[in-house]
């Protein structure tokens, strides 16, 4: 009964872990083994929880540091977006985004964001770019949660830019630390997708987000999240971008067939932009 009941909470450690991080399940099953190596003659039984989470800590990093790039260039020609090595492109928290392994894309995914972080800075000084959730390491297909469309290397969810209320400074990303949530709502008079998809669903990480951050101190950047969308959309490899229809006529980009509507099932996108690459 002890056995079931041990192999059960093991599965659903790696069924978790596989899900959220991808790697992290078959870093669990390696640290199972180097523990039962190190623990031979019981020489860890003494502060045997905190060992345990320094070995399976220590073992995630090493290997998605040093291991995961290199086999999954070999395996899906995935890179990583920069963590630390670009100033102007970076995760919007790197604890989530990057030591979840989010943060892979094509080689030429990664070459267009840090073109287009690049440009941004110029025009705005002390401008990042701050990237989302993007794709895991391995195999085309398989979907990085919740974003079922995140799954082939060539979607990055990018934040939008934001300013004090009071000073119009801007800010150093979202208001927020995953950014997911902090929505630039339509204005009156600005078409109300929420009215038209009578859809309680789509607004979920919005209503949480309300909760735990005050957003009426901030307000859009439209002159940094405006350029920052056209730089995207000038790109050659960058096929579609997902953005509520308010936020395309009050950027002025209302020509642009590259941008579109995400439709009344998914979530709104005036939190950020997600930006498709040609396959
Ligand atoms: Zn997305």
């Amino acid at each position: 009964m002890q056995k079931t009941a041990t192999a059960l909470k093991h599965l659903t450690i790696i069924g978790l872990l596989s899900l959220f991080t991808q790697t992290g399940g078959v870093v669990f099953l390696l640290y199972k083994l180097l523990f039962w190596v190190l623990n031979k003659n019981n020489l860890l039984e003494k502060h045997r929880f905190l060992v345990r989470i320094l070995i399976f800590s220590s073992l995630y990093f090493l290997v998605n540091i040093f291991l995961v790039p290199i086999f999954a260039k070999w395996e899906s020609g995935r890179v990583p977006l920069p963590v630390f090595g670009n100033p102007v492109l970076k995760p919007h928290q790197i604890g989530y985004f990057a030591a979840l392994n989010h943060h892979y894309v094509r080689p030429e995914v990664k070459a267009s964001c840090e073109r287009v972080a690049a440009q941004l800075a110029k025009q705005f000084p002390g401008t990042c770019l701050y990237y989302l959730d993007a794709n895991f390491p391995f195999f085309d297909g398989y979907p990085l949660q919740p974003h079922y469309t995140h799954r082939n290397g060539i979607t990055v969810d990018i934040a939008l830019h934001w300013k004090n209320k009071t000073d119009g400074k801007p800010l150093d990303g979202a208001p927020f630390p995953l950014a997911y949530g902090v929505s630039a709502k339509p204005l009156p008079g600005e078409v109300d997708m929420e009215d038209k998809c009578k859809n309680k669903y789509r607004s979920i990480e919005m209503r949480l987000t309300e909760k735990l951050v005050d957003v009426s101190k901030y307000e859009l950047d439209e002159k940094i999240t405006g350029e920052m969308i056209r730089l995207f959309l000038k790109e050659k490899s960058v096929c579609k971008i997902l953005l509520e229809p308010h936020l395309k006529t009050r950027l002025g980009l209302e020509k642009e067939d590259k941008l579109r509507f995400q439709g009344c099932h998914a979530a709104r996108h005036d939190d950020h932009i997600h930006v498709i690459w040609c396959n």
